[in-house]
């Protein structure tokens, strides 16, 4: 059959052909459609979830992978930071069945706190690392990350980045499942990590990597017969075949698609005839080290362009016009000929990134915003939708470090700023991501701080993923709930609110004050489903009364709020949820509501 997919959709197909028995993740933008497309397949030895984290996601997969069977792990490259410690034991424990760990970068970054580059983190825990280009590609190479997986008893790391993960591609294949036997658990001594066993086995996989090395050497490639040469991978291999269009015959390119552990035959191969080097890579310049080491201990030296000497950008996503001004700029040096033969960047207007129209969490942080008025406060945020609480006219972040860090960074402002009051924004599936851990140390360590968990009832940003607190699993089927309230009256609070953040904000506000009154830790639970969830029943219009102020549109900034080519503000019913904030601070009564089906 052939068909177009996105290169998520690739992976999760040429997983299932490939065999795979467990696939377990947790949704984070770019990686989320693996698992999304996997739980559409079927069969009596294939099982999928959504895990509460991405530690013990890969877990699980290596739990399952000592029993023999194929499993995967997947998540976003800042996933992996809380996945690290049994990655890294797992390097040496080793696996039995194929293991993957499926790690989506995201660099830009467009949807995440900070650009990491997975081919590190192969480097740190002595790992082979795919880094497909393509969609195509990215089916292609799961096979092989599974056989190595089992030939060398190691999980392989899968790296792809968002414009490899997002882009489509027609891809023929025939859908037909490979079925493996699992064999089951075998007791062995060294599934359990002493520290002689483990100084024994980091022995042995150093020695490992020099086959693995000579084993994926096949999937690097050199094209092109120029004297320039091209050392990139990933989905740059492709910015850097458009960017050189027309002017093939100057170039060569070492395609890397195993970015670690690095052959030294085919780079000391490509650069026989180089006069120059340019290393095409995003984010780390990770291959640019492994080649300069390699150069170097072969003693050859020739002129080099990369990161390292300023080219080449440090952050940022690539593309084609990005990489075609970094040869600009490289070629405009006097030691080539070809000169202002490249365009320039072609600018592409941005968007502020800021809550849908209707969205609760407006409502609830407008709420403590308007509870807290003239007070002394830091608002500590964490990762999700919520995240977009720093932006204007909200602006109730102050803080937002990672998963879980808006409890903890909150105990730790309070311990050093005793005479402001600290406030922390969490979601529910972050808060059972990693929130819980920072709540239980609140209360044992009695830190005073008040912890807003805005429970959508759904993982929001990524895609609606099931979590613990919906009680639903992955395919929408009953699993056990686990209650918000239920836990944080287990830790020991005693102080709880649960508020519905569409219903009267005024009310809301009052609550909130009163409860906000005294110093002690307490846990406010903003209840409401996204926006973006269910059927929208009503909608909101403004009537005659308006005096065209603004001021909705400024206090709640809500997009659905829209100016007219004359500057008259409007609803746009399409976009609004009728959610009601806006008409709380309409001081001439004129927002009024619409049903639906009126
Ligand atoms: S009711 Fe007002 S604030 Fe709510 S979604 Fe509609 S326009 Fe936005
Ligand atoms: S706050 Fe009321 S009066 Fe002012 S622009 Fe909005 S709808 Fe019109």
């Amino acid at each position: 059959m052939k068909k177009v997919l996105m290169g998520n959709e690739a992976v999760a197909y040429s997983l299932f052909i490939n065999g795979v028995n467990v696939v377990v993740g947790y949704p984070g933008t770019p990686s989320t459609e693996v698992i999304e497309t996997l739980k559409n397949f079927q069969d009596d030895d294939f099982y999928v979830e959504w895990s509460t984290n991405e530690k013990v996601a890969l877990e699980i997969a290596a739990g399952a992978s000592l029993a023999g069977a194929r499993a995967v792990a997947t998540m976003k490259q800042v996933g992996l930071n809380v996945a690290a410690d049994p990655l890294l034991s797992l390097s040496v424990v080793g696996v039995e069945g194929g293991l993957i760990v499926f790690v989506a970068d995201d660099p830009g970054p467009h949807s995440s706190q900070t650009e990491q580059d997975t081919r590190n983190f192969a480097r740190f825990c002595n790992l082979p690392v795919f880094d497909p280009s393509s969609p195509k590609e990215a089916f292609e190479l799961i096979k092989p990350a599974f056989e190595i997986s089992e030939k060398y008893n190691l999980p392989v790391l899968y790296r792809m980045t968002t414009r490899v993960c997002h882009s489509n591609q027609s891809i023929e294949f025939e859908l037909k499942r490979e079925k493996r036997r699992i064999k089951g658990f075998e007791k062995r001594p060294d599934w359990v990590i002493l520290p002689a066993l483990s100084y024994k086995k980091h022995v042995e996989l150093e020695k490992k990597l020099q086959d693995i090395k000579k084993d994926l050497s096949v999937y690097n490639r050199v094209e092109g017969k120029g004297k320039i040469g091209i050392i990139t991978g990933g989905v740059s291999y492709f910015y850097v075949k458009e960017a050189i269009k027309g002017f093939e015959d100057l170039f060569s390119i070492l395609k890397i698609t195993v970015a670690h552990p690095l052959d030294d035959e085919i780079v000391l191969g490509f650069v026989e005839d180089k006069e120059v080097l340019i290393f095409i890579e995003e984010l780390d310049p990770v291959l640019e080290e492994e080649v300069k080491l390699i150069l170097f201990e072969n003693g050859k030296l020739l002129p080099v362009y990369g990161k390292r000497n300023g080219y080449v950008p440090f952050a940022g996503e690539f593309d084609v016009d990005k990489v075609r001004n970094i040869f600009y700029k490289i070629l405009s040096d006097e030691k080539f000929l070809v000169r202002n033969t490249f365009v320039d960047v072609l600018q592409i207007p941005k968007r502020q990134a800021q809550l849908c129209a209707g969205c609760p969490h407006r409502n609830s942080f407008l709420i403590v915003k308007y509870a807290m008025k003239g007070k002394d406060v830091i608002f500590t945020g964490d990762i999700g939708c919520y995240t977009l609480g720093f932006a204007k006219p909200i602006s109730t972040t102050d803080t937002c470090l990672c998963m879980g860090a808006s409890i903890t960074m909150a105990q730790g402002l309070k311990i050093a700023d005793r005479s402001k009051k600290v406030i922390s924004f969490i979601g529910d599936s972050t808060f059972f991501h990693s929130g819980i851990t920072g709540l239980v140390n609140s209360y044992y360590n009695r830190h005073n701080i008040t912890v807003c968990i805005l429970d959508n009832l759904t993982t929001g940003m990524t895609g609606f993923q099931p979590h613990p607190g919906t009680g639903k699993k992955i395919y929408g089927e009953e699993g056990r709930k686990v209650s918000i309230e239920d836990i944080v009256k287990g830790i020991g609070v005693e102080k709880i609110l649960v508020i519905d953040p569409y219903s009267d904000f005024t009310e809301n506000v009052n609550k909130v004050r009163e409860f906000l009154k005294d110093e002690e830790l307490g846990v406010i639970i903003f209840r409401r489903e996204c926006a973006n969830m269910g059927s929208k029943e009503s909608y909101l219009k403004i009537n005659q009364n308006c005096s065209n102020c603004k001021g909705c549109m400024q206090i709640t900034g809500c997009p659905a709020l829209k100016e007219d080519e004359n500057g008259n503000i409007f609803i746009d019913s399409a976009l609004c949820n009728g959610c009601g904030l806006c008409k709380s601070f309409c001081p001439y009564s004129a927002i009024e509501k619409v049903m639906k089906d009126d």
